[in-house]
């Protein structure tokens, strides 16, 4: 039986060292200060701040929350983004998504201040990424993949790492982030000939597609290390991943549980990239 990745693990060892940088700036007079901004109040979303207010709650940071309504146009969120753009007190802006199919996307995307882009949305921080330039912000869920890696202390130079979806906020800058660390990198989608073939060539495999717990045991190389970063809803109503746990982890050597994984990571790196917000912010005022 593979070993379990938690990520409560990574997170309870992470906020105590964001705690500790946020005194800091506390101690300067600064409260780190994230605005999350969402259309309406459905329940995904509510439930993403709720973990968004809790572990900021515990760092020190600020949290606020700018509710649109569901039928706001583009307009009115660009000019909701850019009064926050502009307001020194603000140091990270989130934007729920997906956002309600009538908002022009791209126009969001260029209008957000990059300084303030915490989750990686804006063209220059996706350049950033593609770049390997570690002054960007990466979204925040492909760097909790990232965490939890790291905190395991996972070799990832010269392994092959296999990457299931390539969405923009998660397929893509995750196999970024892994090529940054010098993995051999394949991404797969829907239009992949034998996927679970291809999955078995993962050393490191990240399933990212959305599909509840298809990634069985059949597509996990005896030994592999498992990231799964889907959250679904299975027959029974209950939170699931995209792969099947119970089958993919007697197979695996290290396998990340949902819930419990990769979500519970990606508040702490929220909060981390508001801290290092505010701290560049500071620093280029001073
Ligand atoms: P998208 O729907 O944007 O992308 C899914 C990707 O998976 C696409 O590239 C798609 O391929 C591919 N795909 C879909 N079905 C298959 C299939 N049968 N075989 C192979 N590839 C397939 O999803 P996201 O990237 O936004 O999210 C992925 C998962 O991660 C979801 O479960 C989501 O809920 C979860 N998530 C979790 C977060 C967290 O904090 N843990 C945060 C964000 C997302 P194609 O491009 O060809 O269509």
């Amino acid at each position: 039986m593979g070993e379990t990745l938690s990520g409560k693990k990574v997170a309870g060892e992470v906020i105590p060292e964001l705690t500790a940088e946020c005194k800091k700036l506390l101690d300067r007079g600064l409260t780190p200060k994230l605005v999350i901004v969402r259309f309406g109040a459905n329940p995904d979303d509510l439930f993403y701040e709720k973990g968004a207010r809790k572990t900021c709650g515990q760092v020190g940071i600020a949290v606020d929350a700018h509710e649109l309504p569901p039928d706001a146009d583009t307009a009115a969120l660009l000019r909701v983004v850019g009064e926050l753009n502009n307001d020194p007190s603000v140091n990270g802006i989130l934007l729920m998504q997906p956002f309600p199919k009538h908002i022009d996307v791209q126009a969001v995307r260029t209008k957000i201040a990059p300084a303030k882009d915490i989750d990686g949305m804006s063209p220059f921080n996706e350049a950033k990424v593609y770049e390997n330039d570690p002054t960007g912000f990466p979204p925040c869920t492909p760097t909790a993949v990232m965490e939890i890696l790291k905190n395991y202390r996972i070799e990832l130079k010269g392994k092959n790492a296999v990457v299931l979806g390539r969405s923009t906020v998660v397929g893509k800058p995750v196999a970024m982030l892994l090529l940054g660390e010098h993995a051999t990198v394949t991404i797969c989608h829907s239009r992949t000939t034998d996927l679970a073939g291809v999955a078995r060539q993962g050393d490191i495999l990240v399933a990212a597609i959305g599909k509840a717990k298809m990634i069985t045991g059949g597509y996990v190389k005896p030994g592999a290390v498992v990231i799964d970063v889907g959250i679904n809803v299975d027959m029974n109503g209950k939170m699931c991943g995209d792969v099947d746990f119970d089958s993919a982890a007697p197979v695996a050597g290290m396998i990340t549980p949902v819930p419990g994984g990769v979500g519970s990571v990606t508040t702490t790196v929220l909060a981390k990239h508001v801290l290092r917000a505010a701290a560049a912010q500071a620093g280029a005022k001073a």
